[in-house]
């Protein structure tokens, strides 16, 4: 059952069943609280306990202050969901996976040449991405906005792409499924060297089509276990050089990954694995849950041509052996009617909060609304929804 907790802010009252009138759904952060009641479930065996006195040193048991227990369990783990290839790579910690996406740039970025590796994204994207590199300001990479644009250079051959036309001092942030619209992305610029960013690559939020084999792989138990809080990441990397560099780079931000979120997320791993092939296990929990979380708000929007929701399309997956339907992480609503140029105005009249398009570099038309959060959270934002598709003015 669910311990006794605070309301959410739109619910008071000794069990928080009473609705509080003037109370916005809030859609806006990617807080991944859906797995909550998964957690309740195993409660007692995932907790962790740690004395005082336990691994008080800056060593951990393996090279690189990462611990090998939990990078074998993470191996296991990609191996038996067959969302990543293992064999013949290296493994890094990060401090969530943001911290990951720039100990990356950083070592991708070609240390003997004069002028910056560019750094691109392609719209819409997760602006992390940018706004790192734009803080970090360094003389080894440069924000050089959408990939796309690129793509059209290096078939013109220009001075940014080599002889033979790959783009050989760029690097690509490819996010797949991609947050905010939860499509499966590839490359799309060839020669770069490729960031894929794999925070929702899980069972959860798409189909597994097959392993990914790339040079760079990150991945976050942000959306994995829902654990956002421990700030847990790890990169799969294929070229030692690279490697090396990364590693560098962690040992002088940081020094590695808290021990101590190492040891929780060790726990956290071998209770998904102990419960895989199980009823409810994370994976079916979690993919049951974001599809029936995609089907109501589908039917909600699809009374009115107002708005619209980006189309993802049923795929084989490899991990359930089956076509299955789509579950995103986030929905992209786009408002449909020309007079709603700005989506979000639309919506927060409505009493929902959300973020707009442009935070993602696209159309102020668009919007993200988040589906990962608890289900009350969602509750809310349906019937928002409902009531906004409902009112006789929307309708057209
Ligand atoms: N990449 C993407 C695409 C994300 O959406 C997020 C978080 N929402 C992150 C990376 C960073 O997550 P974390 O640092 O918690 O691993």
């Amino acid at each position: 059952g669910r311990p006794s907790c605070e309301c959410n802010t739109c619910y008071h009252g000794s069990d928080c069943s009473i609705p509080s009138l003037d109370c916005s759904a809030d859609a806006d952060s990617g807080n991944p609280l859906f797995l909550e009641p998964y957690w309740y479930r195993h409660a007692k065996g995932s907790a962790v306990v740690v004395a005082g006195w336990h691994r008080m040193g800056y060593d951990a048991t393996g090279e690189n202050f990462i611990s090998v227990e939990l990078e074998q369990h993470i191996r296991k783990l990609h191996r038996i969901v067959g969302n990543a290839v293992v064999d013949d790579r290296f493994i890094i910690f990060g401090a969530g996976s943001t911290q990951l996406l720039y100990a990356l740039v950083h070592a991708l970025s070609p240390h003997n040449s004069s002028s910056p590796a560019s750094v691109v994204a392609s719209i819409p994207y997760y602006p992390v991405y940018k706004m790192q590199v734009d803080l970090f300001n360094s003389k080894l990479a440069e924000w050089r906005g959408v990939t796309s644009s690129w793509v059209n250079e290096s078939i013109s051959s220009s001075s940014s792409s080599s002889s033979d036309g790959s783009m050989n001092n760029f690097i690509e942030f490819v996010t797949s499924p991609n947050n905010p619209d939860g499509l499966l992305k590839q490359s799309i610029l060839g020669g770069s060297s490729v960031i894929y960013d794999y925070a929702y690559y899980w069972p959860h939020f798409t189909a597994i089509p097959a392993p990914s084999d790339h040079n760079v792989m990150i991945f976050s138990s942000s959306k994995l276990s829902g654990h956002a809080s421990s700030r847990f990441g790890w990169a799969l990397i294929k070229d030692e050089q690279v490697y090396k560099k990364a590693i560098y780079y962690m040992k002088l931000n940081t020094m590695g990954v808290s021990r101590d979120t190492q040891l929780r997320m060790l726990k956290i791993i071998k209770v998904i694995l102990a419960e895989h092939g199980r009823k409810g296990d994370i994976f079916s929990f979690g993919y049951q849950t974001m599809r029936e979380r995609w089907t109501k708000l589908n039917k909600v929007v699809s009374k009115s041509k107002r708005f619209s929701l980006q189309t993802i399309p049923s795929q084989y997956c490899n991990y359930f052996k089956t076509i299955r339907d789509p579950s995103p992480a986030y929905a992209w609503l786009k408002c449909e009617r020309d007079e709603d140029q700005e989506c979000d105005v639309v919506l927060k009249n409505a009493g929902i909060i959300c973020r707009e398009g442009s935070l993602f570099e696209a159309d102020d038309r668009y919007v993200r609304l988040s589906l990962v959060k608890t289900q009350d959270d969602f509750d809310q934002l349906v019937q928002k929804m409902d009531a906004l598709v409902s009112d006789h003015s929307s309708i057209s």
